[in-house]
């Protein structure tokens, strides 16, 4: 209940569970104190001891749903408050305002301020504690408890205030693994979205050049076929002056799904521009790969895309080159990309090589 993870990559779990342990011992504080007053037969600080419970109950319930930072608040100000009303209502010798200590190693603990913040926090909670001391000194307190209902109280609160403190610092103080752990997934996870194209989900330009020269330097030992292609789809302004942008995005979104399935058993495919695809066919020489991207280029003529009332179908013209080891890669892409020209100049939807 108490280690059970958020879903917000951005929350601490440790946080989460200190934010836990002290709502958690509240509730069980303010029940225990409800005991206390229903004892002494007092309805109306029973009931103001049942609404803390649930006050804490709630703040308790809120860590389950990636509401970290506005718990931690929730808790630091809700503890100030019933702080101030008791020791205002009971008087200084029944010790709640012990509790600014708690709260005091709460605040710094749980929040992600800046060092100035928690410093101006620690000022407001001794200023707190001096003022409430002053205070009592000149007001009676509102209700008196003394007796066993008194001891019972200050036992209570003793053993809460060395129990929160001692729980909060031994969570605090365990190692960060698990924290690192989550960046550590996180920031694969922004890398993952950062090497991808938005519209399509394909890899975007700089994952491709990355991934292209990745495979050239694992494969150039061996000396394997690798084989690039460069797509373009063609009279695709007429698609979208035609139909519309969103038509136009529609069709992007087909076809790129469609090739990136084809793509997953010969190498990968990215988009490299507005409407045009970058095609990696590893372990393939450029014969072999031709065949390949013939085959893709006449099942692409054969796409139906559904768009509101109608079908748009589109054909694809490829220009492609064999990679040569002694030169860059950039260089095979130029080829391939004059060779998509070409294949433009002759009347489109075929493959140039
Ligand atoms: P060609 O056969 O010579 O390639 O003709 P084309 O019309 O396809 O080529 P051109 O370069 O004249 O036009 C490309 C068009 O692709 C223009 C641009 O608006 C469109 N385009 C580029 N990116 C996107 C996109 O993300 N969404 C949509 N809807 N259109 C795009
Ligand atoms: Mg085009
Ligand atoms: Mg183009």
């Amino acid at each position: 209940m108490l280690t059970q993870d958020v879903d917000d990559d951005n929350e601490s779990k440790k946080r989460i569970i200190l934010l836990r342990i002290q709502a958690l011992i509240m509730c069980l504080y303010f029940l225990a104190q409800a005991g206390v007053f229903l004892w002494r037969s007092d309805a109306e600080l029973s009931i103001i001891a049942f609404a803390l419970l649930l006050a804490h109950a709630a703040a308790l319930n809120m860590t389950y749903h990636n509401l970290g930072r506005i718990v931690q608040r929730y808790l630091l100000f809700l503890s100030w408050g019933w702080i101030i009303f008791y020791v205002v209502m009971l008087g200084w010798d029944l010790g709640a305002q012990h509790f600014v200590f708690v709260l005091l190693i709460f605040a710094c603990i749980t929040s992600h301020d800046s060092v100035h913040y928690k410093v101006l926090e620690a000022i407001i909670l001794c200023a707190t504690r001096i003022i409430l001391y002053f205070y009592t000194d000149y007001h009676a307190p509102i209700v008196l408890i003394t007796g066993n209902y008194g001891a019972a109280f200050q036992i209570l609160n003793t053993v809460t205030i060395f129990f929160s403190a001692t729980a909060l610092v031994l969570v605090f103080s365990q190692n960060s693994l698990e924290m690192e752990k989550k960046l550590i997934q996180y920031n694969e996870r922004l890398k993952e979205m950062s090497s991808r194209d938005s519209l399509t989900g394909l890899y975007n330009r700089r994952r491709m050049k990355e991934k292209l020269q990745e495979v050239v330097n694992k494969q150039e030992k061996k000396g394997e076929f690798i084989s690039i292609a460069i797509g373009d789809i063609d009279f695709f302004k007429k698609v979208n002056d035609t139909y519309g942008h969103e038509a136009g995005d529609t069709v992007l979104k087909v076809l790129a799904d469609f090739m990136d399935h084809y793509m997953k058993e010969n190498g990968f495919v990215g988009r490299w521009g507005g409407e045009e695809f970058l095609f990696v066919f590893t372990h393939m020489n450029a014969d072999y790969a031709q065949e390949k991207l013939d085959a893709l280029r006449r099942s692409i003529s054969k796409i139906e895309v559904p768009y509101e009332n109608t079908v748009i179908r589109v054909t694809m013209t490829f220009g492609l080159e064999e990679h040569t080891y002694s030169h860059d890669v950039e260089r095979t892409i130029n080829e391939a990309d004059k060779k998509l020209y070409q294949g433009k100049e002759k009347g489109r939807n075929c493959v140039v090589y």
